[in-house]
């Protein structure tokens, strides 16, 4: 069975993590600095934090915005983890669910109008690598979060930098991994100094609630020692893509915007005309020992969690019946490649 997704553990991945163990400091401390400053040198300056979880950097990155008041609306893309929830619930704001493009998934800015005018904030998910609008949320006076777990810092023009803070993740999945982990880059060093502040909870004279959410130096070592070669990493992804989308046989077709050179593909995903055939497509790359995922199912989008109706997300609830995820990792060899393409073109709609 060729895996869906797998991380990619290299022998230098393997060295930096054995270097870190063998030095006698394995909690935060100099790989973490070291992670932070390789994403401060990836956006051309600004200030990063690096924390826990992704999860822990969207919480940090609103706390930091100032969406904890209690009064904070922050709008998300109802096709989206349910990290995004439960960061802006754990941050005493108030969620308000937005649908999505149907091409890119990524949440729609005329959405965000109609159905979070009151939302002063916003997270925008780069959704497995394509870029949400970031300019036109902006211009309706929105707070933007970019969520960029799916785009480590790797895509080209690099993402994260209209809005006023990016979130990334390094959880095992992800394109780059720590095992876990998270970080909060901005331009304003003054939001990520509200990040550290927070993060740094001991030997403090002056007391505030604030949480561990610090990241091992084992786990920056190993996501760093991968954002080394990230450019690698993109080209090769890059690479699979062009190869299914050039296999993907007439009837179906794949999400917009990932296509484009300089993208970071974090997952290749397939539409078909419905849910019949998608399942189908599925059942037929499993007998044929291609291992292949729903993204999203019906049941996580934000708004059934929040009990909402569906019929105000029609784009994200027609997602979850024709989208599957095919095979996207390093760990894919050239003749899995060949073999998924040559399986992928013969399906019969
Ligand atoms: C993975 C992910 C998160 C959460 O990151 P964790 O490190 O798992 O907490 C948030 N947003 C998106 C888009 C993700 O893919």
């Amino acid at each position: 069975m060729i895996a869906h997704n797998r991380p990619f553990i290299s022998p230098e991945d393997r060295a930096a993590v054995d270097a870190v163990l063998a030095s006698g400091w394995i909690a935060q401390g100099p790989a973490v600095k070291g992670l932070e400053e390789c994403f401060i040198r990836q956006h051309g300056g600004g200030a990063a934090c690096a924390v826990a979880s992704g999860t822990a950097a969207l919480f940090l990155a609103l706390q930091a915005l100032g969406a904890a008041s209690g009064q904070a609306k922050v709008a998300v893309p109802s096709y989206a983890c349910s990290a995004l929830l439960n960061a802006v619930f754990m941050a005493g704001a108030q969620p308000r669910v937005v649908d999505v493009l149907p091409d890119t998934f990524c949440l729609d800015p005329d959405a965000l109008q109609r159905q979070a005018p009151d939302a002063g904030f916003a997270i925008a998910v780069h959704t497995y690598g394509a870029v949400a609008d970031c300019t036109a949320m902006k211009r309706t006076g929105r707070v933007v979060i970019e969520d960029c777990c799916h785009a480590p810092a790797g895509s080209v023009p690099v993402l994260g930098e209209v809005g006023e803070a990016a979130v990334y993740s390094f959880y095992a999945t992800k394109v780059v991994t720590g095992g876990q982990g998270g970080l909060v880059w901005s331009r304003d060093p003054a939001v990520v100094d509200k990040v550290l502040d927070y993060r740094q909870f001991d030997c403090r004279e002056h007391y505030v609630p604030r949480f561990n959410f610090q990241m091992t130096d084992i786990q920056a070592a190993l996501a760093h020692s991968q954002m080394q070669r990230i450019d690698a990493i993109r080209e090769r992804r890059a690479f699979i893509a062009s190869e299914y989308l050039s296999a993907i046989p007439s009837g179906l077709s794949a999400q917009a915007g990932l296509a484009e050179t300089g993208r970071m593909v974090y997952r290749f995903v397939v539409l078909a005309p419905n849910r019949e055939i998608r399942n189908a497509l599925q059942t037929y790359l499993k007998a044929n020992g291609i291992e292949c995922a729903v993204p999203v199912e019906k049941f996580e989008l934000l708004h059934r969690y929040l009990k909402l109706d569906p019929e105000q997300y029609p784009h994200s609830e027609r997602l979850t019946d024709i989208t599957l995820s095919l095979p996207m990792h390093l760990g894919l060899s050239s003749a899995d490649v060949s073999s998924i393409c040559g399986v992928l073109s013969r399906f019969q709609i």
